[in-house]
């Protein structure tokens, strides 16, 4: 048989390579610490697991759920965009329900990309935008995202072309935890409409934000949803990464043509893990301070860590990860591969997340504290100077 070349020409999937690696490590036996995938290891909160499991015994969640989300779910997103952001949200046109946010990062491109258009897309970023791009036939185009600007873009020189029909942007950002004020997302609002393209914001790490940043919603922009789609997901909000439920919301039009992908190659979330996000949505405030607070002081851990070491990092104020340059001139594998065999130690390889992301490596979050701090103390052995 013969599979399709966009399957042959794609990049590997980064953590295929490093979770091989990892796992040949520890099957020799070698105590190794995974910092290379960004996946909480913190339980999901008691009243969410509760709600799924009435649900799950509910037999009217076991049928097909409705495509676009239940009713019950996107008012429950609608009402979170109004307590958190001052958003007014329709939840029947303006919000869909994910199977996870990458679901619908990856299904928006089949929506927008025609053979031969392309997308700009974060460099570094996140990969799925421009790997669902190029399974859609269009080309991803590298928009800069320069240390000298806190990795924030320079719209003004954009590689913009008459086929460019998509600006992608995630903040807080993974891999480099930037984050963006209003005005930069003033900017992009402005700059998407100038170019007829849509804009479509991942705002995946919102709520995991420290020292008192709280981030900002594209659709605090006035008129951004003319323009402007927002993703986001319950998976780092609650803990809920392999329940897989996100949401997009935003633009009816754009949320539209999203729908008529959906409704052709997949059938919604499962009715019962919605009924559960509708807890975690309305949950109270202070389960997020708990989590912020969990990540804030890993953070300090790393952070102090490695400036001792003779980095001079500024602590992130948001997402799960530390984007942190190689110390002398090692390229990005090089380093990941240094830090695996000297301290066992597996971090991501910056290359990973776009030729922009050569020179640095991200460290993840997600791991216990006295792991981190093992982790920390490992890394300072190996490389210390
Ligand atoms: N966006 C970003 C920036 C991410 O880092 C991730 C997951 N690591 C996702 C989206 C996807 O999250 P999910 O599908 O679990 O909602």
């Amino acid at each position: 048989m013969r599979s399709a070349d966009r399957i042959r020409t794609l990049p590997p999937y980064l953590f295929a390579a490093l979770d091989k690696k990892l796992a040949a490590k520890r099957e020799a036996g070698a105590d190794i610490i995974s910092l290379g995938v960004g996946d909480p290891d913190l339980p999901t909160p008691d009243a969410v697991v509760q709600a799924m499991s009435e649900a799950v015994r509910d037999p009217t969640t076991h049928r097909y759920p409705s495509y676009y989300g239940s009713a019950a779910f996107r008012e429950a997103v609608a009402r979170w965009y109004r307590r958190r952001f001052g958003v007014e949200l329709d939840p029947e046109a303006e919000v869909v329900a994910l199977i996870g946010s990458k679901e619908g990062l990856g299904h928006l491109s089949f929506a927008f990309i025609d053979p031969g258009d392309e997308a700009l897309v974060p460099d570094p970023g996140y990969p799925v935008y421009g790997v669902s791009t190029r399974l859609a036939g269009g080309t991803p185009v590298s928009l800069p995202m320069p240390a000298e600007r806190g990795f924030l873009p320079d719209l003004s020189a954009a590689p913009v072309t008459e086929r460019t029909k998509i600006l992608w942007l995630n903040f807080p950002s993974n891999p480099t935890a930037a984050v963006a004020d209003l005005d930069t997302l003033t900017d992009a609002v402005e700059f998407a409409r100038q170019h007829d393209m849509l804009l479509a914001h991942d705002a995946a790490y919102s709520e995991i934000t420290f020292d008192g940043y709280v981030a900002p919603s594209v659709l605090q922009v006035p008129g951004a949803k003319d323009v402007a789609i927002e993703f986001n997901s319950l998976s780092k909000f609650s803990n809920m990464t392999g329940w897989r439920i996100g949401m997009a919301v935003g633009n009816a039009e754009a949320l539209r043509a999203l729908g008529v992908v959906k409704t052709n190659l997949d059938s919604g979330a499962f009715t019962a893990v919605q009924r559960a996000g509708i807890v975690a949505l309305d949950g109270p405030p202070d389960q997020l301070d708990e989590l912020r607070a969990v990540y804030q002081r890993r953070r300090d851990v790393v952070i102090e860590t490695l400036n001792g070491l003779g980095w001079s990092l500024k602590p992130p104020l948001g997402s799960i990860y530390v984007w942190l340059p190689t110390p002398n001139g090692e390229t990005s594998a090089e380093f990941a591969d240094l830090l695996l065999d000297r301290a066992g130690v597996v971090v991501a390889p910056g290359l990973g997340y776009g030729s922009n992301g050569e020179g640095y490596v991200r460290i993840s979050l997600t791991v216990a504290d006295d792991r981190l701090a093992e982790a920390m103390d490992r890394i300072a052995a190996a490389v210390g100077r």
